[in-house]
């Protein structure tokens, strides 16, 4: 690596989805590209992800879908325009990987995976002269503002014409992002946002019982609200609390009201079909000498795991009373305690915010490193979202990155 003449030359830190796209816009502009990767192979966590089956992106309308970026959704409006859910599938078709409209409207390879999308794009990168140097760790820059690198074969500076950083957040760590970079950026000036964790579960802290016999049991057709948030579909009770899609989508809130010290309590609808009153009167029947788990079974068709929550819940003086009982089947309050860790989340919100950059995502700070992907100071819901705006985030740091060079 030390032979190579970097002067004309731009470098790529993290070879996931947002660096890749990078190191593509910089090809497509003419730029001498190098990826670096502090791990044997690229695109690790977007190979993991294709593992459920890879959902690039989605298709509802475009304010919809910007509209799930929250606060950040204007500062990501440009971005989204020029490389969107639209863009995206064309960029995948051209790949040779069709994508279809599923259910919920998400988008995703007719295969479902990732690893093909992933091959072809390899290896159109380093037909277009793309080249990648793996176990490479980015470590900061050296007094003289070059890149550290450190690898099994030594350390080694680099001093290129431009750096794009697209070393994603902090979450699964052992798929090579660590979050290691904040400390490097906030010590050269940049204003970093904390990193947290995005799209987590949390802990609750059930009784041993419920633990031991329900951990790891999904609760379909269920729906949670927390503050005027709505919304139904499923999530899975864990030994110690809970996580999955449902839980994931309203995580940020929860996570941010016991960040400001608030008490974090959802409300669980175990019936979101069915209304109050009908609730109501099915618990009212007479139920003659039967017990009430037989009641519950029979009348509302509550068992298992959705029953075991009302008796962990609710209780005993509100379960003779049928009106608060059933007031509590369609409100079921859990207190959730604190955040799974950002190590297992599905991403990282926080990091750099947009106001460190500019409309080319350069640094201010550093002139001539611009930044891409879930390293940057947004999150979204699952559903396609988080690969979207990596994609699209990389794409603008490539084109503003060779732009930079060419000025
Ligand atoms: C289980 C799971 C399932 C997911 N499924 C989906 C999905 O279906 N749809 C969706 O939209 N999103 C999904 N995501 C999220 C999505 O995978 C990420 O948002 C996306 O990969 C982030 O892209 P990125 O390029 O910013 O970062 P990453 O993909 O994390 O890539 C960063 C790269 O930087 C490298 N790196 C980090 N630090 C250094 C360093 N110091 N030196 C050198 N290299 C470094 C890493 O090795 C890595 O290769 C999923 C995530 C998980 C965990």
């Amino acid at each position: 690596m030390s032979d190579v003449d970097w002067a004309g030359r731009v470098a790529v830190i993290g070879g996931g989805p947002a660096g890749l796209m990078a190191a593509e816009a910089l090809a497509a502009a003419g730029c001498a590209v190098d990826v670096f990767d502090a791990m044997p192979s690229v695109g690790r966590k977007f190979l993991l992800a294709g593992k459920g089956g890879l959902n690039l992106t989605h298709a509802e309308p475009f304010e919809d879908f910007l509209g799930r970026y929250g606060e950040r959704a204007e500062r990501l409006r440009p971005l989204l325009q020029a490389f969107g859910p639209e863009q995206l599938r064309a960029w995948a078709a051209g790949l040779g990987v069709e994508t279809f409209v599923g259910s919920s409207r998400r988008v995703f390879p007719v295969d479902m995976k990732a690893a093909p999308l992933l091959r072809a794009w390899l290896h159109r990168l380093r037909t277009q002269g793309v080249r990648f140097h793996m176990r490479q760790r980015w470590t900061g820059w050296d007094e003289a503002g070059a890149l550290r690198f450190e690898s099994p074969a030594g350390s080694a500076r680099v001093q290129p014409a431009a750096t794009v950083l697209a070393l994603g957040g902090a979450s699964w760590p052992r798929l090579g992002s660590d979050g290691a970079w904040w400390p490097w950026l906030a010590a050269r000036g940049v204003a970093l946002e904390p990193l947290a964790p995005s799209n987590c579960g949390f802990d609750v802290g059930w009784s041993e019982h419920l633990s031991q016999r329900f951990a790891g049991e999904p609760l379909k057709s269920v729906a949670i609200a927390f503050e005027g948030w709505r919304q139904r579909g499923e999530f899975i009770v864990t030994a110690g609390g809970v996580e999955g899609s449902l839980v994931y989508a309203v995580s940020s809130l929860l996570r941010d009201r016991l960040a400001a010290g608030g008490d974090a309590v959802f409300e669980l609808d175990l019936l979101p079909d069915r209304p109050l009153a009908w609730v109501q009167q099915e618990l009212a029947h007479t139920r003659g000498p039967r017990s009430l788990a037989t009641h519950l079974k029979t009348r509302l068709h509550l068992s298992g795991l959705k029953a075991a929550l009302l008796w962990e819940i609710v209780p005993r003086e509100a379960q003779a009373d049928p009106a608060r009982f059933a007031a509590l089947i369609k409100a079921l309050p859990i207190r959730v305690k604190a955040p799974r860790p950002i190590a297992e989340a599905i991403s990282t919100a926080g990091g750099v915010p947009f106001e460190a950059m500019d409309e080319h995502l350069m640094l201010s700070a550093l002139p001539g490193v611009f930044c891409a992907g879930e390293m940057l100071d947004w999150e979204a819901p699952t559903g396609g979202y988080l690969l979207t705006a990596c994609f699209a985030s990389g794409r603008q740091a490539g084109q503003g990155a060779a732009a930079w060079v060419g000025r």
